[in-house]
């Protein structure tokens, strides 16, 4: 096992349990006797030098918290090789000999792309939208889903009330996933996800159906990939006169304190990052595959398109007749 300096950072859109896995890399390397320094807002913060060394106490008391303290951006002086070149350079300055990247697949090309220029990186899937190969789930997403389930809750005790239909729509970029484990979860009667055609007269058929056997609600969860909540809710009402609200959940999804899973899962990953990093390894993700905690050549990551879930999208369509 090398001594070595190693920083982190987190990049893109930021995560609940973010924080967990700067603490999870902090103190394992502070126990294996390494300097661990902090690099600020992402790649930009990389290119600028905005680094900074981390003690025990820099990480204390943020377990719990949403976001990230090290700040997120999204950088596009870094994709271009110079900015590339600026970054490890500044590297080299603050004596860094590897890197954590805590972020989605954007950062992961990122990361790739600095590993093949000489660098030692490896990635940690933290993202909300569980849109990572080869891993069961990326680290907020158990949180966002949690949130979303609690958000189900909540209008379907007014949608009973009014007796009407709503469509919550969900984040998740282009995966479904938080719409289908939370729909799944909060008994939602129809899940629309970009990975499955659908059309407003099933959505419209499920909401008559139930209220045929005196059901006086009717919870539609819309990916926002998918998209066209508004225009969804008025051919509801023109086809089936079932009044129809829409509701955006929005950014409270990306917020909040990180559920013990996520918790548990950043701090497996980032402790496992550092001794990846300190056996020499680079350009791998590390990612929780089948129950294990594994690693995977970015290579591999990126190539691949992560599987979508189709048994629990046929249950929750099962459970919800
Ligand atoms: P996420 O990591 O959540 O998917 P982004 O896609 O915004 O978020 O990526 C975060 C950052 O990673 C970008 O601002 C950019 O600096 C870097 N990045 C994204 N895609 C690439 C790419 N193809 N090549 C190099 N760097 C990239």
């Amino acid at each position: 096992m090398k001594k070595m300096n190693i920083a982190v950072l987190t990049s893109g859109g930021d995560a609940p349990g973010m924080n967990a896995a700067i603490r999870a890399v902090a103190r394992t390397g502070i126990f294996y006797g390494l300097k661990i320094m902090g690099v600020k807002k992402g790649y930009e913060g990389l290119i600028n030098g905005e680094i900074f060394e981390m003690s025990l106490s820099s990480v204390a008391d943020i377990i719990h918290r949403g976001g990230t303290i090290l700040q997120t951006a999204r950088s596009k002086e870094f994709t271009t090789r110079e900015g590339r070149e600026k970054a490890l350079s500044m590297m080299k300055i603050f004596g860094i000999q590897g890197l954590v990247v805590i972020g989605g697949d954007g950062s992961f090309r990122g990361a790739r792309d600095l590993s093949g220029m000489g660098a030692h990186v490896i990635g940690i899937p933290g993202t909300i939208d569980n849109d990572i190969p080869f891993c069961d789930y990326t680290i907020g997403f158990d949180t966002a889903v949690n949130t979303v389930v609690e958000a189900i809750g909540r209008i379907r005790d007014t949608t009973s009330s009014h007796n009407r239909a709503n469509i919550i729509e969900v984040m998740g970029r282009n995966s479904g996933d938080i719409s289908l484990y939370a729909g799944l979860a909060g008994g939602a009667e129809s899940i629309i996800i970009p990975e499955v055609d659908a059309s407003v007269e099933d959505v419209c058929k499920r909401i008559m159906h139930g209220r045929n056997r005196g059901k006086l609600h009717s919870i539609i969860i819309l990916a926002e990939g998918v998209g066209g909540a508004f225009e969804m809710a008025k051919a509801i009402e023109e086809k089936i006169s079932v009044e129809t609200r829409v509701t955006i959940l929005g950014h409270v999804q990306r917020g909040g304190s990180p559920t013990a899973f996520d918790r548990i899962l950043a701090s497996r990953l980032g402790a496992k990052a550092v001794e990846l990093l300190m056996e020499g390894q680079t350009s791998k993700m590390v990612g929780q595959y089948q129950n294990e905690i594994k690693d995977f050549d970015f290579d591999k990551v990126l190539a691949s398109k992560k599987e979508f879930s189709s048994e629990i999208y046929s249950l929750a369509r099962i459970l919800s007749i």
